[in-house]
């Protein structure tokens, strides 16, 4: 897809703004009411959902130029894809979501680049990684477990840590701990290590569809070489890729694709594994966006527009807009409610009307006070709900809520559900 593909769509937005708010129906407080960091914080028109459509608009017309300012406006925003879900109530083909990630692909085109987003693909490009850390080391976090070798072996299932996970030495103990649970229940599992590379959502986030495309075939070859059923990964970043974005640059998997902790659900209803549980928590869950509404399965259209009563275009057949809902809510939700001696209570804003965490759209990397202040907004929401620890699971959000509280010295606890399987 091109910016002029979403032409048509760009017309449906009728300047309403119920992008700004989780819908009117599911809010609780005016506290907890906003869904979009970008216009919570910045509070002008262009930043929202709807913003970012009249941006598009206008420079697919001519109506304006590329300035610095557009450029900072198009990246200040985190692609949560909440103005995409909010949307539904009014239009039913408007996507600012692909429109937003459509202006940054026309960035990249146009050479409109953030110098911190060029130090990631420079990672990327030499290492296989965002960090630009070693690629020799990216297995490092495996050693000692008795995983198989997938460049070497079969393996029904393969384990795709992802560069977080892999590099992050905090975060380390999380993704021992998810293929130890695996091996324990008896999974015929199996890694890259070393060879392992990015799976490039975080390259197609910031406008370099290339670099994915790249990575897509790297994953499709390892698959097929492998023989694997199953492809497993504790990173909610990773799941979106494999689950949207591949199949919208048409690079199928043709595998099962699973989030670990739907996995772990699956294997806690056949028996398989038993949560150890261990201190008394109550708990709250954080829906990471790429788990949620950006994790649901992607749908093809291939129809065309056509003219109705001579001046209103509609596409043909019907278009079927993702708007979040088969995203992958429940799975760890099962797993909170099995795990003895924790105390599930819900924030205000689920599921697909989650509040996103700030690490995304290459926010984290060149925004760090807006990454920062939107973590936070979420940590207030987990505390006003009498929360002990906020749990997710995805290392992205992971990282930025540590930060954001590290910064600030305060101990409120952040977990991932695998430490509270595992028993903290
Ligand atoms: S993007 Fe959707 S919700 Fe936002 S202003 Fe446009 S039509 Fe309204
Ligand atoms: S993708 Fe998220 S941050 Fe960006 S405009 Fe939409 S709701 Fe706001």
């Amino acid at each position: 897809m091109a910016l002029q593909d979403y032409e048509k769509s760009m017309n449906y937005c009728i300047r309403c703004s119920h992008c700004k708010w989780i819908p009117f129906n599911k809010i609780k407080t005016k506290r907890f009411s906003a869904n979009c960091p970008a216009i919570s914080r910045y509070n002008f028109h262009s930043y929202s959902g709807g913003g970012r459509v009249a941006i598009a608009q206008s420079l697919f017309l001519g109506r304006s130029e590329m300035t610095d300012e557009i450029r900072e406006t198009i990246y200040r925003c985190q692609l949560c894809g909440s103005c995409q879900v909010a949307c539904h109530l009014i239009g039913e083909i408007c996507e600012p979501l692909e429109i937003a990630r459509e202006l940054r692909i026309k960035c990249v085109e146009d050479g409109e680049l953030l110098p911190e987003h060029m130090l990631m693909i420079d990672g990327m490009r030499k290492e296989d990684n965002p960090f630009g850390e070693p690629k020799a080391r990216r297995g490092d976090w495996a050693e000692g477990l008795s995983l198989k070798n997938i460049n070497t072996d079969k393996a029904d299932v393969i384990f795709h840590a992802g560069c977080r996970f892999s590099y992050d030495a905090d975060l380390r103990s999380i993704v021992r701990g998810a293929a130890t649970l695996l091996l324990k229940a008896g999974v015929n599992v199996g890694i890259a290590g070393k060879e392992e590379a990015c799976c490039g959502g975080r390259a197609f986030d910031v406008g370099y569809r290339g670099q994915m495309e790249n990575y897509a075939d790297d994953i499709i070859s390892r698959i097929k070489a492998a023989g694997a059923t199953k492809l497993v990964t504790p990173c909610a970043d990773c799941y979106s890729a494999f689950m949207q974005f591949y199949p919208m640059i048409r690079k199928e998997l043709d595998i099962e694709i699973l989030h670990t902790t739907e996995y772990f659900a699956r294997l806690i209803k056949e028996g398989k594994l038993k949560p150890r549980g261990g201190s008394s928590l109550r708990v709250t869950y954080h829906d990471p966006c790429h788990l949620g509404r950006l994790g649901e399965p992607y749908i093809p259209w291939n129809g065309t527009w056509k003219k109705v009563w001579g001046q209103l275009n509609i596409p043909d057949p019907p278009k079927q807009v993702r708007r979040g809902t088969g995203g992958v809510y429940e799975p760890p939700r099962e797993i909170l409610r099995s795990i003895p001696g924790i105390e599930f209570v819900e924030m205000e804003r689920i599921r697909e009307y989650s509040w996103c965490c700030g690490a995304g759209g290459g926010v984290r990397e060149a925004y760090e006070d807006f990454s920062e202040w939107t973590a936070l907004e979420r940590i207030a929401e987990a505390k006003a709900v009498g929360a002990d620890a906020l749990v997710t699971t995805c290392g992205w959000c992971e990282r930025n809520f540590k930060d954001a509280l590290g910064k600030r010295n305060d101990d409120f606890k952040v977990y991932d559900i695998t430490e509270l399987l595992m028993g903290v």
